[in-house]
């Protein structure tokens, strides 16, 4: 994707922006649209920000436009409103031209890792009950602000898309981290580095690495590029390279402060009440009964994902995780599941949408799916049986999470009445 029209190539050390006023210190990860970079405001003393620069293809500006609108929104409607500070904030933009052709460059506030590397961190096993509550609050209340306020719907609510708020120390420790390493004179030749090479080699030193560096700010799931990169063997002997020169050396691990804030990140797919970009929204584990099955959908299909997240954190798994098979399509596995964990759907519901004649008879029951092959299995009951939990703590999630999944989206909790659950209470307002 390092190509005309595509992710810009950029070295450590260069400097962007008007004046030259930014300097890349180091990549914090990559997306389908761009590559996000620490960078350190040279007119301001230890001030860093996220630069996300934008492929350059004029698709990617389009969408990166209505990013901007989205962002310039969220950032203006209200700054007194609950939950504005629970939004990532977006401070500017400006372009900058490479040999790819012209960028847009989006500035935002420097955040950490992500909650999927939370998960990460965990094992997969989830986090205490008292962090999820706290981190499922945030959201909600962020979300009660793209909603009621600015009339946004994010569409992506996923790990990946929550960050972890950085502090001070944090900051300088990653910005140490890179200057330790380039201390060790790894060196890669200049065009390899203007290609890919130098930050997929750190991503690729820090995955293979893990427990020296706990810092994990990589365990973003692997680039695609890396395995289809033609110097693949080039990199891995670059990283064997490494991985002798730090042998003996101990970096020190880039924490996770306990007393977590997150906020709400990535409003690149999002779209407004009544100005939709996309038919289907949403990542698959993620998405929302309506999206399935095409029919309306708008800011409870957000609240739907929050209910995803609140399970997944508490657990290490996925709620939903529908897969193709042999005899059923995608979508039917996944309104399988949710027949299941939802003991049925009313038909009123299930035959709303454009796609219910594909997958429900004409009253209501799945297709080509049969009650016998149905194991009902409510979220209290998966909480006790799979997960052991205690009945009185499993009741209380389980009833969260029942109303975010209501398939009536007039019946859905919205972002404020979820927040007045049983299982949020005796959380500090953040
Ligand atoms: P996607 O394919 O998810 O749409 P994208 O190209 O729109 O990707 P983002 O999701 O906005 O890009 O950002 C990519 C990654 O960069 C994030 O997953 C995160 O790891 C990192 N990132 C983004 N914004 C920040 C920030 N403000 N501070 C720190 N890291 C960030
Ligand atoms: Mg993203
Ligand atoms: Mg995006």
């Amino acid at each position: 994707d390092y190509c005309p029209g595509g992710y810009m190539p950029v070295s450590i050390g260069q400097t962007i922006g008007p004046d030259d006023r930014y300097q890349i210190i180091r990549k914090l990860g990559w997306g389908h649209f761009s590559t996000v970079w620490l960078c350190e405001d040279l007119a301001e003393s230890q001030a860093y920000y996220a630069i996300k620069i934008v492929k350059s293809a004029n698709n990617f500006k389009t969408v990166a436009l209505d990013e901007i609108k989205l962002l310039k929104c969220a950032k203006e409607k209200d700054h007194d409103a609950i939950g504005y500070d629970k939004i990532v904030l977006f401070l500017d933009y400006f372009t900058a031209t490479s040999l790819y052709g012209d960028h847009l460059c989006l500035t935002f506030e420097l955040m950490g890792p992500s909650l999927l590397n939370l998960i990460i961190q965990s094992n997969y096993q989830g986090l205490e009950q008292e962090g999820v509550k706290n981190i499922i609050k945030q959201i909600l209340l962020g979300l009660m602000y793209l909603h009621e306020k600015c009339r946004i719907v994010h569409t992506d609510i996923k790990p990946e898309n929550i960050l972890i708020a950085v502090k001070e120390p944090y900051i300088r420790n990653m910005v140490d981290h890179v200057n330790r390493f380039n201390e060790l004179g790894v060196q890669m030749p200049k065009t390899y580095v203007n290609a890919m090479g130098w930050n997929e080699a750190v991503e690729l030193y820090d995955q293979s690495h893990e427990e020296a560096s706990s810092s994990n700010i990589y365990t973003n799931r692997l680039d695609p590029r890396m395995t289809s990169c033609p110097n693949k063997t080039y990199l891995n002997d670059f990283s064997k390279a490494i991985k002798s020169k730090f042998e003996n050396r101990s970096l020190s691990p880039l924490f996770v402060d306990p007393g977590i804030q997150v906020k709400i990140a990535d409003l690149g797919n999002s779209c407004w009440e009544n100005h939709h970009f996309a038919e289907v929204i949403q990542t698959l584990q993620y998405r929302a009964l309506e999206v399935i099955i095409e029919s309306e959908y708008s800011f409870p299909a957000d609240i739907w994902s929050v209910a995803c997240l609140a399970f997944e954190l508490s657990t290490g798994d996925f709620l939903f995780n529908p897969q193709a098979t042999d005899h059923l399509s995608c979508p039917e596995d996944h309104l399988g599941l949710i027949w299941e964990l939802l003991d049925g759907l009313p038909p009123y519901i299930a035959l709303s949408g454009r796609k219910s004649s594909e997958y429900f008879t004409s009253s209501g029951s799945l297709k080509r799916i049969s009650s016998e092959n149905m194991k009902i299995w409510k979220v209290e009951d998966v909480l006790v049986d799979k997960y052991q939990w205690k009945r009185v703590d499993a009741i209380l999630l389980a009833d969260f999470i029942e109303s975010l999944i209501e398939p009536d989206q007039d019946l859905r909790a919205t972002a404020s009445t979820a927040l007045t659950k049983k299982w949020l209470d005796a959380v500090d307002n953040q």
